[in-house]
Order: C-alpha cells, then structure tokens, then sequence
C-alpha cells in the first residue's frame, strides 16, 4: 500500500467560473489558475502522484505548456489515476477537505463524487468533507480556496 498527501490553494476572482470537484458552482467569483484552478482536483492530483513517488503536479502539467491552459481538471486527474493504474495500483481511498468561507460545499458533495468518479476513482471511495476557516487567513476572508487530500492506493497488479 502507499499513501500519498496533497495540498492546494488558489485565488478567488471576479469574471472566472467556479469550477470545485469537477462541477460547477453557482458563485459570484471563480478560482484563479493556469488551468481551470480547481483547487480540489490539484489536490487530490499531488495525493496520488505522491502516492506513486512521482514528484508532483508541476512535474507533469507545467503551467508554463500551453497545452494545459484553462484545461479541464478532471481531465489531468483521469491522466494521473492512468499512472496509477498502469504502475498496477488501485486507488482505494481518498479524503479531502476544502477550506472555504463561501459557497457551501455539502450540497454539491455527491455530485463532485460522481465526476471525480469519471476519472477512475470509484465514487464509493471519495470522501469529501468543507470547513470554513472561522474568518481567519486567506480562506477566512474569502481571499481564496484551499483543499487537502490524502489517497490511499494498494497494489493489485
Ligand atoms: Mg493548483
């Protein structure tokens, strides 16, 4: 079994869409980045390619390669779950946690589950849980989002 850690954050801004676990939020700013800035799928990303040993997300989509500008995520995840995969290993759990003053989570949590699912993950292993930060740093004022995620994979070929 090999266990793997990710963390991200991104900026809040004006004129982007919300793009958190795959879907979209209805949300009056969206998360800054190279690609589509979500912070949730980066993170479960990094978990897992650390999981694997192999480095992190920079490595393998550079924000400096057009190819993964505004690119989807969710796309980038399923690549990085093929790693897995073809390294014979299944992902047998995630858990995450998205730190956001504003919008609420929960209501889209299993509709996240069921995109991420797409990627190869089985949705009956996502976790996927939402505090706020109580006002405090960043994420308190709204600044930004940021999200941790552990992964769990285990050899099965
Ligand atoms: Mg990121």
């Amino acid at each position: 079994m090999r266990i793997g850690f990710g963390y991200d954050s991104h900026r809040l801004v004006e004129g982007r869409r919300l793009i958190l676990g795959g879907v979209e939020l209805p949300f009056e700013k969206g998360l800054l980045g190279h690609s589509d800035g979500d912070v949730l799928l980066h993170a479960i990303m990094d978990a897992v390619i650390g999981a694997l040993g192999m480095g992190d997300i920079g490595r393998h989509f550079p924000d400096t390669d057009p190819r993964w500008k505004d690119a989807s995520s969710l796309a980038m995840l399923k690549q990085v779950v093929g790693l897995a995969h073809a390294g014979g290993f299944a992902v047998s759990w995630v858990d995450c946690t998205v730190v956001a003053e504003a919008p609420k989570i929960a209501p889209h949590a299993e509709r996240m589950k069921e995109a991420i699912a797409s990627s190869g993950i089985p949705a009956e292993a996502i976790n996927i849980k939402a505090k706020t930060n109580e006002g405090m740093g960043f994420t308190g004022r709204g600044e930004g989002i940021a999200a941790y995620a552990v992964c769990l994979l285990t050899k099965v070929a």
